[in-house]
């Protein structure tokens, strides 16, 4: 299954207004409900941050295109590099299994129950006023339960050699949720691996996009007396063509 359609200029601009005051989190889930507009708000919550970001990467790929491109600096000699990747490369693949995983984790005879976090757990961490804050609402979430010979264990007073191994667990069961792109520096030759986070890459592309849209209703409408409304129906490159010959370019 894949989504419908990309976002029309209108829904663009309706996404990055709604999207404008939020947090990452909440942009995430703005944009997997623009994906999946089959689902309740409820449902959508209960996915797992792979899964998230596999809706989130297919909404953009049918909006932009397959191929992603940006700036990336590299981490040993700072050379700001043009990278393009190709949507196959990043091997996120919207599934229907999103809901969160149970992971099982025993180190030292503390044995954990957890589950990879989803929407509403990172919603509430988000919520946090600080890192720190947000750090113990996540474990919080997505440690179910945990216990060791003397009995029962509070999520937050895990040693941190258990809650590391947890982290480690939750990313091997989910590992889309975090998507590491190979890079090679043209430069000096650095091999690296940049995570890309799909929700912030897309939400970017969107706020650029609809500033250039918000720059072309301007035009046109200064120029023709056209209404955003008709200005938004005109496919791009006809909106294109009629901003250059307002600009005489
Ligand atoms: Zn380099």
């Amino acid at each position: 299954m894949r989504v419908a359609s990309g976002l029309s200029p209108t829904e663009l601009l309706e996404l990055t207004d709604a999207g404008a005051a939020s947090d990452s989190a909440e942009r995430g889930l703005l944009l997997l409900a623009a994906a999946r507009p089959d689902l309740s708000a409820d449902a959508l919550e209960g996915f797992g941050l792979g899964a998230r970001d596999a809706w989130v990467m297919d909404l953009r790929c049918a909006t932009f295109g397959d191929e992603l491109s940006g700036r990336v600096a590299c981490p040993a000699c700072a050379t700001s590099l043009a990278v393009a990747i190709s949507r196959d490369e990043i091997g996120l693949e919207p599934g229907e299994q999103g809901a969160a995983v149970p992971v099982w984790v025993e180190l030292d005879g503390t044995v954990v129950e957890a589950r990879t976090p989803d929407g509403s757990a990172l919603l509430a961490a988000a919520a946090q006023p600080d890192v720190e804050a947000a750090r113990r609402s996540l474990i919080a979430s997505c440690v179910v339960q945990a216990s060791a010979a003397s009995g029962a264990i509070a999520p937050l007073d895990l040693p941190a050699a258990v809650l590391e191994a947890v982290g480690e667990a939750i990313l091997a069961a989910d590992p889309g949720a975090e998507v590491g792109v190979p890079l090679d520096c043209a430069v000096c030759a650095h091999r690296w691996t940049p995570v890309l986070d799909p929700v912030l890459f897309f939400w970017a592309e969107l706020h650029a996009a609809g500033t250039q849209l918000l720059d072309d209703v301007h035009q046109l409408a200064a120029g023709y007396g056209w209404s955003e409304p008709e200005v938004l129906r005109l496919s791009a490159s006809r909106r294109r063509r009629y901003v250059d010959r307002l600009l005489d370019v």
